[in-house]
């Protein structure tokens, strides 16, 4: 099923929560939305659900090309996992499982056997076969969602909507999860929109990341095409770590205090002040000056407590440089007794008055 959005606007009050979005994802696409707290997210994915409703008169949201604007939550087949949507819990995981379609009215009820051997089914893709009988507390949170997840699936929508559906459990079982969910979207290929303000679930888990930001779409791209090319200062920033700088571009250089980069891209253009990023692994680090290509800095902390050698620096800028090195690097620069050392950008990112133009 593909989903697309068209012009959105939701209004709380006087609060635009939602600000002209549009967006398509296609079938078989599992899509995360990403973004701060308070960004927008359970908001636009209520939407898709068709249990809100745009802002009257903006926008279109179709399914398969089908305007399901005005279309109730009962025809769109979507299916739902959120954060706390709590299983019943008097109901063991079969009968949870099998809510969906017990409910439904005589007609459209599948017979009893075709019940349970779509709950076997779904118990062996959520490999939780062994506790069909288990009450919902007899089960970890993990496996909480995983029954939640089956729950939503028994009824066979035509798209997944989850929201911050790990968010409550602890950090290995959502990596667990994460990966999981990867492995059984690759296997039932259904149209999924996941909605994390965790970066790195966002880049492991989805085909594309929409990153959402005050109401607005800033960048729609594949984990690579955000990561690596983001449109907008705010996308890079909440794509992981990064060192700021103030510096100047034109005239064919990029220049940070006394550092002074090639960058034959801005050969024919004034200089003007600008916004410089560097990525933790793309700093290159010498002990000895050589040209003027350098920018001094001060070690201040270093720790190793992970796959990277992390330094804290100070440079001649007064600026703060966090730095990450292989071991093999650390060991062979010998920098556990050296303070004063040089650095140099391997990559950087420049924004011009906040606009993106590398
Ligand atoms: P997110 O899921 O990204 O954290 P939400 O979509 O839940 O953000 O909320 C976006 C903004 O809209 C927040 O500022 C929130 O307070 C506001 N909001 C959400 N739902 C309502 C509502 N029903 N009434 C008023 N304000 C709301
Ligand atoms: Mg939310």
């Amino acid at each position: 099923m593909k989903i697309e959005l068209q012009n959105i606007n939701k209004t709380f009050g006087s609060f635009k929560a939602l600000n002209d979005i549009s967006l398509t994802i296609e079938s078989g696409e599992l899509v995360a939305l990403l973004g701060p707290s308070g960004s927008g997210k359970t908001t636009l994915l209520r939407i898709m659900a068709g249990l809100d409703f745009p802002d009257s008169g903006s926008g279109h949201i179709m399914f398969d090309g089908v305007d399901v604007n005005t279309q109730p939550l009962s025809s769109r087949g979507v299916g739902f996992v959120f954060q706390h949507y709590a299983l019943f819990k008097h109901m063991t995981v079969f009968d949870n499982i099998a809510f969906g379609l017990n409910v439904r009215s005589k007609e459209d009820r599948p017979s009893k056997n075709d019940i349970k051997d779509k709950v076997t089914e779904l118990l062996h893709l959520i490999h939780l076969e062994d506790l069909a009988n288990r009450l919902p507390h007899q089960l970890s949170g993990g496996q909480r969602q995983r029954v939640a997840l089956a729950r939503a699936l028994a009824v066979e929508p035509h798209v997944l909507l989850l929201d911050e559906p790990f968010g409550a459990l602890d950090a290995k079982v959502r990596l667990e999860l994460r990966r999981w969910l990867r492995r059984l979207h690759d296997e039932i290929g259904i149209t999924s929109v996941f909605v994390t303000h965790d970066q790195t679930e966002a880049l492991d888990l989805s085909s594309r990341i929409a990153v959402i930001n005050n109401g607005r779409l800033e960048q729609i791209g594949t984990p690579e095409e955000i990561f690596h090319k983001p449109k907008t200062e705010f996308v890079l920033n909440f794509l992981g770590e990064v060192n700021f700088f103030r510096g100047v571009v034109g005239k064919g250089k990029i220049r940070i205090g006394n550092l002074k980069l090639e960058a034959p891209e801005y050969k024919d253009q004034p200089e003007e002040a600008a916004h410089i990023f560097i990525r933790p692994h793309q700093v290159e680090i010498i002990t000895d000056p050589k040209g003027k290509n350098q920018m001094a800095a001060t070690i201040t902390r270093m720790h190793a407590a992970g796959s990277f050698v992390r330094l804290e620096l100070k440079t001649e800028t007064d600026d703060d440089l966090y730095v990450d090195l292989t071991p093999e690097r650390f060991e062979e620069l010998n920098l556990a007794n050296i303070t004063n050392v040089y650095v140099t950008p391997k990559n950087v990112l420049v924004f011009i008055v906040g606009k993106h133009i590398i």
